[in-house]
């Protein structure tokens, strides 16, 4: 072969312009890696996810007539890691051409950099995914300052002309949360659909994870359940349309007990089909709005709100990680403490985060609410180690690459970049969970309590969290309020909630 396109697994845009015409003399490589599935522990489902969508779309290729080898993880054993393989393969085929696609995270990215090849030329090529550009980031990011979703998010709706009238915004508002974020009532829970999941086969992908001693958590399914070729993303894409999309907005922030059964509610479980880009953003962009246009029962609030969610956090998020390289270094508050092991099972007595880890730990996946509120939210309250939080939240998800999984858990979950994305940090205590979910009716703690024998441990930890954090946080005007109610609180309560805090906290293992 003259030339060998290496594909990674995030990167399965069958769109692309590489495969818009046959290219004589060209191999394309598609390789189960087993520096990939080992740079962290990840949750068996995601690895089968990635692998299973990697060997449809290397049969999708070879069906449209490309020449492609795919490797498992039997035959890229010999080989120590990923510049091994290609280099490899380049002798092998005495290629004289190497190209890839831009990696979206810097672990890959350095490791292709540096790709020497005596009598080889090294190209690199955009993925062709995303809205920006990356030499458009100096326009829209600042470096370690303020950097406002809000206001990026305006101009990507100026910008790309989407759900504007002219200049202005389609319906007049940039922003409908007001009319969003309800919570859900007994009455509404019977309305809410049956995620639509798929049964692939993924028995021989186990199997070689256990042959070859990857180590990996959470609960497997033979049948996974995620999409993996892109008809069935685009069927996934069609059932959120008609299903979830007219109450999105509506239930966005809101979190059941039922979500056992019903486990994704109003969400459109696009993360993974988008991030190994399967499914294009503007693509599901374009399939929404259109939905929105035809169906009168989907109205302005809730296709806004599922709009920001990706041309807005999506491509901001993307633009925060490409213009702070140091980002895994921060740690504004100097977090230190292990994360407990309920993390891995469960079994905790505190009902949220049993219910988000259970989850998790079932199906790869929890809402960004859960994500963000019960689980960032308890992180950051008990000051873990925002290394230990990034681990964790970049093994258990199906949709976790770095890009994307460490601006939201190191900086929108844990503020330990110290404001450069969330205003103030995203801490709670119990009155939030109560308000939005259905998880502290029948918990052994009192969400009511503070710092009585059975309060709810996220109280007296909340209240610790202000005051231990004072010199850092009162002076953000977002947090004025809460200060002056700690600051109004009778000294003997103040140290009624600190000392049940410090109990909590050398206590954290048995919550
Ligand atoms: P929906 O609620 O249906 O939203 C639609 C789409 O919008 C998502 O598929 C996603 O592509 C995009 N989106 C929504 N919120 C965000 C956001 N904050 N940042 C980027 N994209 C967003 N998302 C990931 O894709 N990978 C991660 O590793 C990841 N880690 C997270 C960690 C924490 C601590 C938090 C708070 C959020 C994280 N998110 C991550 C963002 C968000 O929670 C998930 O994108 C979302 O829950 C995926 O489920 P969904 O497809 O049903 O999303």
């Amino acid at each position: 072969y003259d030339e060998i396109r290496i594909l990674l697994g995030d990167q399965l845009n069958a769109k692309h312009s590489w495969f818009q015409e046959k290219q004589d003399g060209c191999l394309y490589v598609l390789a189960e890696l087993h520096q990939e599935a080992q740079y962290t522990k990840h949750h068996v489902q995601k690895i089968c996810a990635f692998f299973d969508a990697m060997n449809h779309f290397a049969q999708a290729l070879q069906k449209a007539g490309h020449e492609c080898l795919y490797l498992n993880l039997d035959d890229t054993e010999p080989y120590k890691n990923l510049v091994h393989l290609i280099e490899s393969l380049i002798e092998k085929y005495n290629a004289k051409v190497f190209s890839y696609q831009l990696p979206d995270e810097y672990r890959l990215r350095d490791q292709l950099a540096d790709l020497q090849i005596e009598g080889c030329k090294v190209l690199a090529y955009s993925t062709e995914h995303f809205y920006l550009d990356e030499s458009e980031f100096g326009q829209y990011f600042h470096k370690d300052k303020h950097n406002r979703m809000e206001s990026f998010y305006r101009k990507m709706r100026k910008r790309y002309s989407v759900l504007m009238d002219g200049d202005t915004p389609l319906g007049g508002d940039w922003n409908y949360d007001k009319k969003n974020r309800n919570t859900l009532k007994k009455s509404d829970l019977e309305a809410i659909p049956e995620p639509l999941v798929f049964a692939n086969d993924v028995s021989d992908i186990l199997k070689r994870l256990e042959r070859h001693n990857i180590k990996t958590f959470g609960n497997a399914h033979q049948l996974l359940l995620w999409p993996t070729t892109r008809q069935q993303a685009r069927k996934l894409l069609k059932h959120f349309c008609e299903s979830c999309l007219p109450r999105f907005g509506q239930f966005q922030d809101a979190m059941t007990k039922a979500s056992q059964h019903k486990w994704s509610l109003y969400h459109s479980r696009l993360s993974f089909a988008l991030n190994a880009k399967i499914l294009s953003p503007k693509e599901v962009i374009s399939t929404a709005i259109k939905a929105f246009e035809q169906n009168d029962n989907i109205d302005i609030a809730q296709i806004e709100g599922f709009v920001r969610q990706i041309i807005g956090w999506r491509e901001f998020v993307r633009g925060i990680y490409w213009t702070h390289e140091d980002y895994r270094e921060k740690n504004y508050f100097n977090a230190k403490r292990e994360l407990p092991s309920y993390f891995w099972t469960g079994e905790t007595k505190m009902r949220c985060l049993s219910e988000a880890i259970t989850q998790s730990l079932d199906y790869a996946y929890a809402h960004h609410i859960q994500r963000l509120m019960i689980t960032g939210n308890f992180c950051l309250l008990t000051e873990i180690d925002p290394d230990q939080v990034d681990d964790w939240y970049l093994g258990i998800y199906v949709d976790a690459i770095e890009w994307v999984e460490m601006p939201n858990t190191r900086g929108m979950s844990q503020f330990a970049d110290g404001g450069i994305i969330a205003t103030k940090p995203y801490a709670a205590s119990a009155n939030y969970v109560h308000k939005m979910s259905d998880y502290c009716q029948d918990c052994e703690y009192s969400h009511k309590e503070k710092h009585s024998e059975n309060a709810c441990p996220l109280n007296s930890l909340y209240w610790r969290f202000i005051a231990h954090n004072e010199e850092k946080l009162s002076q953000n005007h977002r947090m004025n309020m809460i200060y002056s109610v700690w600051n109004k609180k009778a000294q003997e309560e103040k140290e009624l909630i600190l000392n049940k805090a410090a109990g909590v906290l050398r206590n954290i293992e048995s919550l």
